[in-house]
């Protein structure tokens, strides 16, 4: 990719109306975020020849897979499946791709599609609020205010890292930092605590394990762990896929298959998951022979109910001479190290945080104002995050949400998910056209249906029914994180952009016209009944 400094600026050309006070800059359609979700959505939108900006906050494209830069990170989906569908790659070197090769897996497919030049960088969205009158959306950004017809949200549920708030966490003295802001700080010697047990510690805690050295690891709840099935893919494979793109679609049917599948026990929490549960103590059992560390690792709620982690080298390095386990609650943290519930300090010179996500509690849902300046987080506070697939919500016209609530993933690709969104998204957009609307916005009893539905699907789920406690659920216990069904399911509900269930508004030219006549009713294009 071009340096920053070499990109072309960007157009500001629109930004000024002559001879009266500058009026914002508008972009009929702008697009939040350059991970899998914001970039596909560009590469849509360029498809569809419509005109739209991209804002990223950081200096570079790739979402989660720009800022998960720590050692040992790679994906635990597939790489063939892991990939757009329109964009396969014949080059994935290994079968679950280290996150380098993803992220420039992005930069190439950006650039091939040619949606690089719509990007702006180091453009923050402080606060998007909905202009009624306007009939659009106001984004105030770190580069300047904006407006637009059409917001898509692509900012991703895994951008906000989430640091506990340990008391004395501030007077720590040593380096402190989260694993989705790696630092370059030199581990070399020093007693390093790792807090968290999580997908990001079991592949970053082996690969600092021979640099550090003495190794604290806090686990609060152990992980199921399996063997890694990654393995390298030969020249010949890859010459296969570059020949034969058929061959490389063929593989990532059958992954896509097999992984759904394997839904099939986690969605209905059946007894299948007791042979998975099975295999998962047998590896444990034959890698760790001490039986009070096995007990201490060994997890007491149903395989998937957290994620699955895949390591071959996680139980062999909590062993090592250097490496310690920590199962008591850490209660303090002092300028030198950790305190924990059984009055233990543990020096350090450095803390790891491999504690996750802000998910359920994502800070854009404060950014966000819809009709009456009511924000996402405000309109979510009652009922837990919800939206109509994942995309649309109530009071909030002409904004799509990507990879929004209860479109992540427990058993396979997310990127399946946000092509299915980008597909309605993009229907949606082109009804708007047809029928001449200013605005589309969900009718309030669509959500109320759509939420007992998916309420009611994840409750059987062993993401509810698991008997763990996990970033899925929010603080009500509620699964408003993940999709509680075959993905096929979603694909099909979001095939067709579903106009019946959308109130459809004139646009403001039409309004004022129709309004005189009318004694100031705005019009509705439609006034359908709901079919929720
Ligand atoms: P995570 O799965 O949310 O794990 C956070 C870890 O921190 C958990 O072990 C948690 O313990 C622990 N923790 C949180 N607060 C704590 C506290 N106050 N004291 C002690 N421990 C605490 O976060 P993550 O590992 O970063 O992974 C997040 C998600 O990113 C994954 O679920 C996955 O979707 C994605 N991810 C994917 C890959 C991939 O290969 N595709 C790799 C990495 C991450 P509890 O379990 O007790 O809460």
């Amino acid at each position: 990719m071009a340096p920053r400094s070499e990109r072309e600026a960007p157009t500001a050309a629109q930004s000024t109306a002559e001879g009266c006070s500058p009026e914002p800059e508008h972009v009929p359609v702008v697009v939040v975020g350059t991970g899998f979700a914001g970039l596909g959505a560009a590469i849509a939108l360029q498809r569809e020849g419509r005109e739209h900006l991209v804002l990223e906050r950081a200096g570079d494209l790739g979402g989660t897979w720009r800022d998960n830069r720590y050692p040992g990170c790679r994906c635990d989906v597939p790489s063939h499946l892991y990939s757009f569908s329109f964009a396969p790659n014949p080059d994935w070197s290994e079968t679950y791709s280290p996150q380098g090769e993803i992220r420039a897996y992005l930069q190439r497919v950006a650039e091939e599609h040619g949606v690089l030049d719509r990007v702006r960088f180091d453009c923050e969205v402080r606060h998007a609020t909905w202009d009624e009158r306007g009939q659009r959306w106001h984004l105030d950004t770190s580069q300047g205010p904006l407006t637009t017809e059409v917001l898509l949200l692509g900012n991703g549920p895994l951008a906000e890292p989430a640091i506990p708030d340990i008391p004395g966490r501030e007077d720590f003295a040593g380096t402190a930092f989260h694993s989705a802001a790696w630092s370059d700080h030199d581990l070399t010697g020093e007693r390093v605590a790792v807090v968290g047990t999580g997908a990001s510690a079991v592949q970053f805690v082996p690969e600092i394990a021979d640099a550090v050295a003495h190794l604290t690891v806090f686990q609060r709840t152990p992980p199921w762990v399996l063997p890694h099935r990654n393995r390298r893919i030969s020249d010949a494979e890859r010459a296969v896929y570059r020949r034969l793109p058929g061959a490389q679609r063929a593989v990532r049917g059958m992954v896509y298959w097999s992984r759904e599948l394997l839904a099939g026990a986690l969605l209905r929490n059946d007894r299948s998951l007791e042979r998975l549960e099975g295999l998962a103590r047998r590896y444990l059992h034959s890698q760790v022979p001490d039986p009070r560390l096995r007990a201490r690792l060994t997890p007491d709620y149903r395989p998937g109910c957290k994620r699955l982690l895949l390591s071959d080298d996680w139980y062999a390095t909590l062993q090592r001479a250097h490496v310690e386990v920590v199962t008591d609650k850490i209660t303090e943290i002092r300028p030198h190290g950790l305190v924990t519930s059984d009055g233990a300090e543990h020096e350090v010179d450095t803390i790891i945080y491999g504690t996750g996500f802000h998910v359920t509690d994502n800070p854009i849902a404060h950014r966000v104002s819809g009709v009456g300046g009511r924000s996402l987080a405000a309109a979510w506070e009652e009922s837990g995050a919800q939206a109509y697939l994942g995309t649309t919500v109530p009071g909030f016209p002409n904004l799509f949400l990507l990879a929004g609530p209860n479109t992540g993933i427990g058993h396979t690709s997310l990127v399946v998910m946000i092509e299915a969104q980008l597909a309605y998204v993009m229907d949606a957009l082109r009804v708007r056209d047809e029928r001449g609307a200013a605005t589309l916005e969900l009718r309030a009893p669509v959500l109320e249906g759509w939420t007992r539905e998916v309420q009611a699907k994840a409750a059987g789920t062993v993401w509810n029914s698991g008997g763990c406690a996990s970033w899925y659920l929010d603080e009500q216990g509620r699964n408003t994180t993940l999709w509680p069904d075959h993905t096929f399911r979603f694909r099909r509900r979001t095939r067709r952009f579903d106009v019946e269930r959308y109130e459809l508004t004139a646009p403001r030219d039409a309004i004022a016209h129709d309004a005189a006549s009318r004694g100031g009713e705005p019009p509705r294009l439609e006034h359908l009944e709901v079919a929720p």
